[in-house]
């Protein structure tokens, strides 16, 4: 059983674009008949209470899912193997930059603004040995592209930039992008519906998961919620998580998707993947 997902950072309370996005989601993969799983990426970043708060906004909007929530905390011998199995084929070297050092480094010829210039990438031994002492290093992938392309249903074929991007921290801290690109391909997500702040991941989360033997899922990268100043919807915006929305949170993001119905369910008839708005939904409190 293949399944859609929705993987909140317990950082603080969802707030109605986080909420609409999650409709979204679940939309998407009940309608097509795939299991609905709750992923919490608490790597870091976590607010305590926050997890149960938000899991608790999820179920009282009418969302439901598959299975028991996951943890990414509880991840890190999957992790671990993902990462033994890349550097077992060459496919990960150490990086002792800062971001400074990466800002000031001259970008290397052809390289997409933005790419690591590949500093450390082809260090001898003895200049690897010399930097150790200066600082733990990161683990970059050694990838052997500079773009990938992806499907996605609202943005089509969408091709971006893949670079040696860090997949373990220099303080040990497993990135984001190889614990999602692990745990998609491990849960069997072949549908990854998400915000469109992420579009520019997805061609390096998707190649990662080729170098990892998993088929890249398809992806519904979906407008997010802005205030007025078309800035990213925020708690100093006023009114925007569901209780301070106070039982109007469901109505306004049925009303955004130009759908009707008091709970999701009731959506699913109406509810057409191909017809979700391709602007940004302005939400005034
Ligand atoms: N945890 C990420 C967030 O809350 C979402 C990651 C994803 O859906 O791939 O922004």
């Amino acid at each position: 059983m293949t399944s859609g997902r929705f993987a909140p950072s317990p950082s603080g309370d969802l707030h109605i674009g986080n909420l609409r996005t999650a409709v979204l989601a679940w939309l998407c993969a009940r309608q097509s008949g795939r299991e609905f799983v709750i992923r919490v990426e608490d790597l870091d970043r976590v607010k305590a209470g926050s997890e149960q708060r938000q899991l608790d906004d999820l179920a009282a909007i009418g969302l439901d899912w598959d299975g028991p929530v996951v943890r990414q905390s509880d991840r890190a011998r999957y992790y671990d193997a993902a990462l033994a199995s890349l550097g077992g084929r060459g496919l990960l070297y150490e990086c002792y930059c800062t971001r400074r050092e990466i800002l000031d480094a001259p970008s290397a010829p052809h390289a997409p603004p933005g790419a690591y210039p590949g500093t450390c990438r082809d260090l001898s031994e003895p200049e690897r040995e010399q930097r150790r002492s200066t600082r733990p290093a990161a683990l970059r992938l050694r990838s052997d592209t500079d773009t990938f392309t992806v499907t996605d249903v609202l943005h089509g074929s969408f091709a971006g930039v893949v670079d040696d991007f860090v997949l373990r921290r220099g303080d040990g801290a497993v990135a984001y992008n190889l614990a999602v690109v692990v745990d998609d391909a491990q849960q069997q997500i072949d549908q990854v519906v998400r915000g469109d702040d992420l579009l520019s991941s997805a061609p390096r989360q998707a190649y990662l998961a080729s170098l990892l033997g998993a088929v890249p899922p398809s992806y519904v990268h979906v407008p997010l919620a802005l205030n007025v100043d078309r800035q990213r919807l925020a708690k100093r915006d006023g009114a925007v998580t569901l209780r301070e929305l106070d039982g109007r949170a469901f109505g306004l993001i049925c009303e955004s998707l130009g759908l009707s119905g008091r709970t999701p369910r009731e959506l699913l008839d109406e509810f057409d993947v191909g017809r979700i708005p391709r602007e940004p939904w302005i939400f005034v409190p």
